[in-house]
This record gives C-alpha cells, sequence and structure tokens, in this order.
C-alpha cells in the first residue's frame, strides 16, 4: 500500500494501455472472435481517463482494437487469418476504433490524436525523437494521444508485434512515471490459474508486487491462449521488465473490473505492481538497449569482458572473438562473454565484413588496413549499455 501510494505521489504522467479484450462486446454471448468493439467500454474509459487529466495528470492511451473492430467489420468468423487479412482488418478497424475514441471523448470535450508506429520508427534515433515531439506537442494541448501499432503496413520484421511493448517503449518515451496495462486478468498468478488444481492442489496467488523480473518471474508468466490478443502475461512481464529498466514502475490489472481505474489511483493493492525502487538510466543508453532490435552478436574475450564490465572502457578489436550476423555501420548488437552470457548492447563502428577482418587484431594493425575507414573502438563505451 506505501509503495503504491508513494508512486502515486511523483505521477504526473500516465501511459494507458488498453487490450482489446478490454474493450470488446466479450458480454453479449457470442465468441470472443465475432465478439467486436464495445462503445460501452470505450465510453467507460473515457470517462475515467477524463477524471485522471481531472487529478492533473497527463494521459497517454496505447489501444489495442483494431484488428479485433476491423474482423466484426469486414465479417470474418474464421480464426487464423492470413496476414494481408490482418491487416486489413487493422486497416478499417483502425480508423473505426478511432471515431469511437474520438465520440466517447467529444463528450468530455477531449480533443484525440491517432498516431500509428512501427518498429522502424522506434528504432531509428530522429524518427524516435520525432514522435516524441509530436507526442510532447499534443499533450501542451491538451489533447489524448491514441497510440497503436501501424499495422496494416508492417511487415514481421519492422513489427513491434504487441502493444504491451509498444506501452513500455511509449512510457519511456515521453518519460512517465507509470504504465498502466489493462488487461482481462487479475494480474500475474505465482501459477496459472486456469489449470485444475488436482485436490490438495494450492490455489494460484496473485502477486502483489513484483520487485524484479527474473528467469522464473518469466517462466510462471508462461503463455497466453487467448486468441483476441497479441500478447498474453508474458509480453506483460517482458514489457514491465522494460519499464523498470527505465525507472518507471508497471501495474498490470484486470480493466474488466469497472471500478479498476479508482482503485488505481487510490493506491489499493489491485493487480501486480512491477517496481524494483531503482531510478532510471540515460535515455539514450535506454534506446540502445531496449528499443533498438540487436543485428548481431559479438562474442568478447574474457579480457574484453573484463574491461567493459568492470572497467567501463569500450570495446577494442582486440577483445573481439566471434563475429555473427550480417550487419551495418550504426547497428545495435548483443555482446556475449565466451560462455554465451549476454553481457551487454551496443552500436558498432564497423559493419560485419570489416569486423570478422580486423577481429582479434592489435589496434596499430587495424589502423594501418582500415586507413581512412578506422575507429579505434568497436563499440564506444557511450554507444554501450552493460546489463
Ligand atoms: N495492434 C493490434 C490491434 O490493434 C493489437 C496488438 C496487441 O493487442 O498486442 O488490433
Amino acid at each position: 500500500m506505501e509503495v503504491r501510494q508513494d508512486i502515486l505521489k511523483g505521477v504526473k504522467r500516465v501511459v494507458i494501455k488498453i487490450g482489446s479484450s478490454v474493450i470488446s462486446n466479450r458480454d453479449k454471448g457470442r465468441s470472443s472472435l465475432e465478439c467486436g468493439l464495445s462503445r460501452d467500454w470505450v465510453r467507460h474509459y473515457a470517462r475515467k481517463i477524463s477524471s485522471i487529466r481531472d487529478m492533473g495528470i497527463d494521459v497517454v492511451l496505447v489501444s489495442s482494437g483494431a484488428i479485433m473492430a476491423g474482423r466484426e467489420r469486414l465479417e470474418f468468423g474464421r480464426a487464423d487469418l492470413t496476414i494481408p487479412e490482418k491487416q486489413a482488418c487493422a486497416a478499417i478497424g483502425q480508423s473505426f476504433l478511432m471515431h469511437t475514441y474520438e465520440k466517447a471523448f467529444e463528450k468530455k470535450e477531449i480533443k484525440v490524436a491517432q498516431i500509428l508506429l512501427s518498429h522502424d520508427d522506434l528504432g531509428n534515433r530522429k524518427r524516435y525523437l520525432n514522435a516524441k515531439h509530436t507526442i510532447e506537442a499534443l499533450l501542451e494541448k491538451g489533447v489524448i494521444p491514441i497510440i497503436n501499432e501501424n499495422d496494416s503496413v508492417t511487415v514481421e520484421e519492422i513489427k513491434i508485434g504487441d502493444n504491451d511493448s509498444l506501452s513500455a517503449t511509449v512510457a519511456c518515451l515521453v518519460d512517465a512515471q507509470l504504465l498502466i496495462i489493462l488487461s482481462d486478468v487479475d494480474g500475474l498468478y505465482d501459477r496459472d490459474p486456469s489449470l485444475k488444481s488436482s485436490s490438495g492442489a494450492e490455489k494460484a496467488q496473485l502477486l502483489s508486487h513484483v520487485s524484479r523480473v527474473n528467469e522464473d518471474i518469466e517462466k510462471i508468466a508462461g503463455k497466453s491462449n487467448n486468441r483476441l490478443t497479441v500478447g498474453g502475461m508474458v509480453t506483460k512481464v517482458l514489457a514491465a521488465k522494460k519499464t523498470m529498466s527505465f525507472g518507471i514502475p508497471a501495474l498490470v490489472v484486470n480493466g474488466l473490473d469497472e471500478k479498476v481505474i479508482e482503485k488505481i489511483f487510490t493506491g489499493k493493492e489491485v493487480g501486480t505492481l512491477f517496481w524494483s525502487g531503482k531510478g532510471k538510466i540515460r535515455d539514450r543508453k535506454h534506446w540502445i538497449a531496449h528499443t533498438l532490435k540487436s543485428a548481431g552478436t559479438l562474442t568478447v574475450d574474457a579480457g574484453a569482458r573484463k574491461a567493459l564490465v568492470e572497467g567501463g572502457k569500450s570495446l577494442l578489436p582486440a577483445g573481439l572473438v566471434k563475429v555473427s550476423g550480417n550487419f551495418e555501420f550504426g547497428n545495435a548488437l548483443t555482446l556475449v562473454d565466451e560462455s554465451g552470457i549476454e553481457i551487454g548492447r551496443g552500436l558498432v563502428n564497423y559493419n560485419s565484413r570489416d569486423l570478422e577482418n580486423i577481429k582479434g587484431m592489435k589496434t596499430s594493425a587495424v589502423r594501418s588496413l582500415m586507413g581512412k575507414a578506422f575507429y579505434e573502438e568497436v563499440i564506444h563505451r557511450d554507444d554501450l549499455v552493460i546489463f
């Protein structure tokens, strides 16, 4: 309770992720695939969000539901849609989704704006900053940005994939003090609550506070079997891990509880709070560590590992043991030690062809081989995040 009250005291800006199942017509007794968008639930959350704003808190929304709404409009009954079919659903559903939000917020005299993002927008520093500036300008004007993935044009390679991850990136992008993920589950349980417990087996317990996302937590998050949404608990846990590393608490709650927003903002023990209590890492480093997709892997020897991890040094060609992947100058790479353990992420100063030629070489030899294209560091420490 105290932790939650403490967090709330510092909240000036919040990112709220609304999952498809939270704004679906699920209560009409139809199968989840046919259920479509519920205007009532959208209106409900428009009212709640307006009340959060009345507390002087900026709200940025990340809303799913485009594919669900489009499915209904295009009358797709079957479960397995092809990618172009899903993209068609997203295209028709997104405008319907926005129209519904617009109408709902109109009642509260609040304007909304649509922002569609893809991984490309967030993985490129310039576009990342552009998106940030646009959102800031909208908030300044009292507009609620409503963000979704640009599903109709994104192919698998440039997809963010799920809106839990998108919401975490957005929370970091806009420097929010809290991420709220509204889903159709109560939070993270210590075991799968849907499994029938054999007699005598303990009931699943809701975890009220997770202070560190480790392998055990990821394991109990398991997989989702909800066919309406992309993510399950596991994507929520990974989203929380991401915001936590940036110093932002994440709260996963059941959005089907009509009173959940009041409960959150009065500091009640609702859902699962992911919060380590630790502060922020620098903005750009966060972008390197969590937003960029890794284009390859560099294996470093024990000496280089020590210099990087303990000495805060840059990575030099001499410490490189192995180069994997096909990458270009400026790409983000994963660094591993010789036992394969990930030690960090960084932006590389060479492409994979050149790096293959210079790995293990002394700086002076690299200088004469590379001439004008010489960089002393393979990855400069300013471009490096050690985990
Ligand atoms: N972007 C998808 C949609 O609007 C949802 C993805 C997700 O729920 O994670 O339908």
